[in-house]
């Protein structure tokens, strides 16, 4: 039997960083605040927890004084800064490099025009109130409109200009179609304004579901590792599940019973897969199970 971790699985290369930073500071200091869950994975929260870290929310931000704060790879609005700051407290920035530039992006294209007449619409595809948008609208002194759907654009003033960016994690076909469905109403609308997009989507997550289902396909049997609550493990969990049918669904390797370890024996290959949110170590310990 030959066991396989995919290595398209797990943190992306964001999250990483982030946690990084967390475990160097928490191996200097032993304690550590972070605003927000590090990553939508329990096991490995309680992990970084162990290490002393203590997750905290915005109310809990405008109470400490003098602490070590880490913000998230999703990154945060400028108002956090302040807040944190305003309280003597240091930020370690845990904000992924690319969501940091999509950040400066959406800010300068806010800044040159934002005295424009007719008024500019910056536009963000993206999940309302996911921590990347709120972090994305602060740039624009939260006047970006945020789209979650192709279907949303009628929503939009087509007599005043457009300016379209995304969310990271973004499907990348739906940002096409919106932006179809924008350049439809520009065209028929006499006035021609200006619309400019910007495909600011990860390629690190977008492309995940290709490769996990090639991956999937290569193997006789598929262990995929997820947390029960994370909705972009249940997403390719069904992708996985599509692409090989003997697709099996554990949060951990006490799920790995002796019915499914008989079977897995008796197959020649085994392929261990899992979610954005899950951690190397987690699918490493399935294997090691196995
Ligand atoms: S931008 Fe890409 S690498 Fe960075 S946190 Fe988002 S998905 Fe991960």
């Amino acid at each position: 039997m030959q066991v396989t971790i995919d290595s398209h699985s797990g943190f992306c290369a964001g999250v990483t960083g982030a946690i990084r930073r967390a475990e160097n500071e928490l191996q200097q200091t032993g304690q550590l605040y972070c605003l927000g869950d590090i990553v939508h994975n329990g096991q490995e929260v309680q992990r970084l927890e162990h290490l002393g870290l203590e997750t905290i929310d915005y109310d809990d931000l405008r109470t400490i004084h003098h602490a070590r704060v880490l913000l998230r790879a999703h990154g945060e609005p400028p108002s956090t800064y302040w807040i944190a700051e305003q309280n003597g407290n240091t930020i370690i920035d845990g904000t992924c490099p690319v969501v940091k530039r999509l950040q400066k992006r959406i800010a300068a294209t806010y800044n040159a025009h934002k005295h424009d007449e007719p008024r500019a619409q910056i536009v963000i595809f993206g999940k309302r109130g996911h921590a990347e948008v709120i972090g994305l609208q602060g740039q624009t002194n939260n006047t970006a409109i945020v789209i979650e759907k192709p279907e949303e654009a009628e929503a939009l003033d087509f007599s005043r200009p457009i300016y379209l960016f995304s969310q990271t994690t973004k499907s990348v076909e739906d940002f096409h179609r919106l932006v179809e469905k924008i350049q439809l109403k520009v065209k028929n609308d006499e006035s021609a304004i200006p619309f400019e997009y910007f495909d600011t989507i990860c390629r690190a997550v977008a492309n995940r579901v290709e490769q996990l289902k090639q991956f999937a396909r290569e193997q006789d049997i598929v262990l995929f590792v997820g947390g029960t609550k994370s909705s972009n493990a249940a997403v390719l969990f069904g992708h996985c599940k599509e692409a090989n049918e003997r697709c099996y669904f554990l949060t951990a390797p006490d799920d790995l019973k002796d019915e499914l370890i008989d079977e897995c024996h008796q197959a020649d290959k085994v392929g261990i897969c899992g979610a954005t949110s899950t951690p190397l170590w987690l699918m490493e310990q399935v294997r090691d199970k196995l």
